[in-house]
């Protein structure tokens, strides 16, 4: 390839998601078949700072890609933050002659990727967390495996709420974004949900349950997204009241970060780690990682950045005159495809739920 790479880094930091293993293994493997050295950085950008980091090579990352969490650990470091904290990272990068870096993580993660590119580290972001909340891929490494552990746990629940005739109100995990709760109301059968994404009828849902019950319906799920706060444990709370059906909460929570990844969070993580590296050995960087059209591609990190603030409309003055009116009209038809994906398997899950 003769490019001037001899040693890469990678990392995960931000929060943990199933599958980052699986991406640090592809990056690891992918870079040693091309010759170049791999350096591990513990704890995301911390052991960068603290220069805490292992030479891998191709038997350190043997038997790790069935592994939840991840086993170079997840940090938040907010010295990273700091021109201090940077330029120490800097240092101990040249000190081990690391010309690059693959930086697995979330969107934080990537303006820490941002930050080392622009002061001559090329980095390049791969996508995981179990939130999908990064508006410029199909899908993040995690997301799969979050679902369907809602999913276990759902039918679990589901089983004793049929044998006394009881209703649960579950929450979920994901931020700001509804994709896991949403999709998995789906998927469940959830007689109700309730996201960030969309309005939600709260007397209806109530009116409709009771209705149900006296239609001979004996079990209900009402899958809440942890977005919305503050709501699902007193709505679980107000369902027992104002229908007689019995009703529980409960929230879900870190459980849904971990377990082994699925076959769909293996692949994009794979998938995505050999391309993180090929990129990064043509020259390239500041990117981030996509799964567009099912096809596996990158856009540059600010594209990314912008586009989910244009989503969650906190764009600030200024911020898309670095683009061109094409860029923004495509940003917008993004956005707007997106809301309309969400609205329609929003309409799919009231449809199919009675
Ligand atoms: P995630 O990557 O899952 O969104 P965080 O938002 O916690 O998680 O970000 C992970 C890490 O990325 C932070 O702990 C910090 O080290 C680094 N980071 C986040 N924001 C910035 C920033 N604005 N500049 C530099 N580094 C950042």
């Amino acid at each position: 390839m003769g490019n001037k790479f001899r040693k890469i880094g990678v990392l995960t930091s931000g929060g943990d998601a199933p599958g980052m293993n699986a991406a640090v293994r592809a990056v690891t493997r992918t870079a040693l078949a091309r010759g170049v050295e791999v350096m591990g950085i513990y704890g995301g950008y911390r052991g960068l700072i603290h220069d805490d980091m292992i030479e891998l090579k191709a038997r350190n990352v043997s038997n790790i890609i069935w592994r939840g969490g991840t086993f170079l650990y997840s940090d938040r470091c907010l010295e990273f933050k700091t021109e201090e904290g940077m330029q120490k990272a800097i240092e101990n990068c040249k000190k081990h002659g690391i010309d690059g870096i693959v930086a697995i993580g979330g969107d934080g993660t990537f303006r820490g990727a941002t930050d080392l590119s622009v002061r001559g580290i090329p980095t390049i972001g791969i996508p995981a967390t179990i939130d999908n909340d990064i508006t410029a891929t199909e899908n993040t490494i995690g997301f799969d495996t979050a679902m369907n552990t809602v999913l276990d746990m759902c039918d679990r629940l589901r089983d004793t709420c049929v044998s006394h005739a009881r209703c649960n109100v579950v929450e979920v995990m994901g931020r700001g974004a509804g994709d896991i709760a949403l999709n998995t109301a789906i998927a469940l059968g959830a007689v109700a949900v309730v996201i960030p994404e969309m309005p939600f009828d709260a007397d209806a849902t109530v009116e409709k349950i009771r209705h149900l019950r006296e239609d001979g319906k004996r079990s209900f799920l009402v899958i809440v997204s942890e977005g919305v706060e503050n709501f699902a444990e007193g709505f679980a709370k107000r369902i027992q009241d104002e229908t007689g059906v019995e009703t529980k909460f409960a929230r879900l929570a870190h459980v849904v970060r971990g377990g082994s990844p699925t076959l769909g969070d293996r692949m994009l993580a794979t998938k995505m780690g050999v391309h993180a590296v090929d990129q990064l050995l043509a020259g390239k960087s500041n990117l981030v990682l996509c799964q567009r059209d099912s096809k596996i591609t990158t856009v540059e990190i600010v594209y990314s950045q912008c586009l989910d603030r244009m989503y969650k409309g906190t764009l600030k003055e200024g911020m898309l005159d670095q683009f061109s009116e094409e860029k923004i009209a495509q940003m917008k038809a993004e956005i707007e495809q997106k809301k309309k994906d969400i609205a329609d398997l929003y309409t799919l899950a009231e449809e199919t739920a009675r």
